[in-house]
């Protein structure tokens, strides 16, 4: 690339860094080159052709099931992130792999593998919780960023800048959303954007009438899955001592919004269609 090529981009593409500063939920400052339309975009196209490959769940009561704490969770998420509840949308898939994301575009994917890990609904509530805060937080948004910055070339301008995207931009992108060259490989996020989501995840789920307890618990019976093949899911989210213990502590900040919660008659009775 001609240097003076290089210069114009590089220009072009710090202006777009210094708007593109935001905050994130829990106030850490992040940057975001893409906007919300871009993201959804891609995120909805990545869960169409997943929902094209791999088999979805019919039975009934496993749906009912998992639709019961999702419905409860999005019906948590503050109206300034500007999601209506009746737009996310749900599928679960067959597959034994103990796994569940969320993407961009207000969608929800669970594994029938994680729906048997988990013990109880409030289990299954803090995976859900989890996955919707990093949707929340934009934290595709701010990988692609990343890489956008760090890669600095054609390619990537052109998807800033809306141009044709071409194929390794559009591998960036999906890289982004946390889909790998094939989809269902889902790659880990920073430990920031972690832990960030096990606040605001473990937040939604005691505001929709779930025991925020009960995150630790997932997250110690995930652990207990290791060993010589770990739950996909475990490999994308590693949950070290720490984090456990984090999320033991942060369960007495939310006791009193679930007890709210509770008081408020939000209390989801989703386990009378637990299907196994
Ligand atoms: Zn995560």
């Amino acid at each position: 690339m001609p240097k003076s090529m290089k210069r114009i981009l590089t220009t072009a593409l710090l202006s777009l860094a210094a708007t593109g500063c935001a905050v994130s939920p829990t106030g850490e400052k992040t940057l975001l080159l893409n906007s919300s339309a871009q993201m959804n975009s891609i995120g909805s196209q990545s869960f169409e052709e997943m929902k094209k490959q791999k088999p979805i769940e019919q039975d009934a009561k496993t749906n009912k099931y998992v639709a019961c704490i999702a419905n409860a969770i999005v019906a948590q998420v503050p109206r300034e992130y500007g999601y209506q509840p009746s737009q996310w949308e749900l599928v679960v898939f067959k597959s034994d792999d103990k796994n569940a994301f969320a993407l961009p575009g207000a969608k929800i994917g669970v594994y029938t593998g994680m729906i048997k890990l988990a013990k109880n609904h409030h289990q299954l509530a803090s995976v859900i919780g989890h996955e919707v805060a990093h949707v929340l937080a934009q934290h595709s948004n701010a990988r692609l960023s990343q890489q956008q910055l760090t890669q600095l070339g054609l390619a990537t301008t052109s998807l800033i800048l809306g141009e044709t995207v071409d194929s390794t931009t559009r591998q960036a992108a999906l890289n982004a959303v946390g889909l790998g060259a094939q989809y269902g490989i889902l790659l880990p996020y920073s430990r920031r954007h972690e832990s960030e989501a096990d606040q605001l995840g473990q937040e939604l789920m005691a505001k929709a009438g779930f025991d925020p307890r009960e995150a630790a618990a997932l997250w110690q019976e995930m652990s207990k899955q290791g060993g010589a093949t770990p739950p996909e899911f475990l490999s994308t989210h590693p949950a070290p001592a720490t984090r456990i213990q984090q999320l033991s502590a942060q369960a007495d900040t939310y006791l009193p919004v679930w007890r709210e919660a509770i008081n408020n008659g939000r209390h989801p009775d989703c386990d009378r269609f637990k299907p196994y």
